[in-house]
């Protein structure tokens, strides 16, 4: 694994890396959870401690700047938690409403799903070809370039119909990074992400013809 930062296309690194979630702690309960389909996991399901499930690939300077994503995602992982609990009522199925209306900040959550897409991409370098973000994608995260609605980027929702319907009583986590590769040009399409059992698609490259025809060609 490289031992640098992937924002430091932006300047102002710190000398040390920090340990990083993978994926925010704020997602899961208890002290262990279960992974996959990473490079150290190889092709098994690997129970290892939440305090190790950690990537070093942001210096702690980067890493402190993006507090507020987390601070976010707290309340955005409670909110889908609780329309979890809503739709299949989870461990008490008689709570079973099929109601919930909540509200989350959407651009912050859109940073923090790229985020991380970009610790899991750089967490196995092996299996995504050392894919590295580039300065366009750090400054996405980082709030310094807007998703661009006009050209397609920016979060989806993914009808259950298209993707099925995953939702149950436990989070399940799953990223899975489109990473494309056009006349020798290597570059993030986005990323299918899903948590309690709702399935998302971020999009992060802007709609082009050659793209779309690329992207088509794929599936
Ligand atoms: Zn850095």
């Amino acid at each position: 694994m490289r031992n640098r930062c992937w924002a430091a296309s932006l300047g102002g690194c710190s000398e040390k890396l920090s340990r990083e979630h993978i994926i925010s702690a704020a997602f899961f309960e208890g002290n262990n959870i279960k992974a996959a389909g990473f490079d150290w996991t190889g092709d098994k399901v690997a129970e290892i401690s939440l305090k190790n499930a950690v990537v070093k690939v942001l210096c702690k300077s980067h890493n402190s700047k993006l507090s507020e994503l987390d601070t976010e995602i707290r309340k955005i992982s409670e909110c889908f938690s609780q329309f979890n609990q809503a739709v299949v009522g989870g461990a008490d199925s008689s709570k079973h409403s099929n109601q919930f209306v909540g509200q989350v900040n959407g651009v912050k959550f859109e940073r923090w799903l790229l985020k991380t897409t970009l610790n899991v991409i750089c967490a196995s370098p092996k299996k995504y070809i050392s894919f590295w973000p580039d300065e366009f994608l750090a400054s996405l995260v980082f709030g310094k370039i807007k998703f661009d609605y006009h050209t397609g980027m920016g979060l989806y929702f993914i009808h259950p119909n298209l993707y099925g319907n995953l939702v149950s009583s436990w989070n399940f986590v799953n990223v899975r990074p489109a990473i494309l590769t056009i006349e020798g040009d290597t570059g993030l399409i986005g990323a299918i992400i899903s948590f309690w059992g709702m399935p998302f698609f971020l999009k992060v490259a802007a709609s082009t013809e050659n793209l779309c025809l690329n992207v088509k060609g794929l599936t």
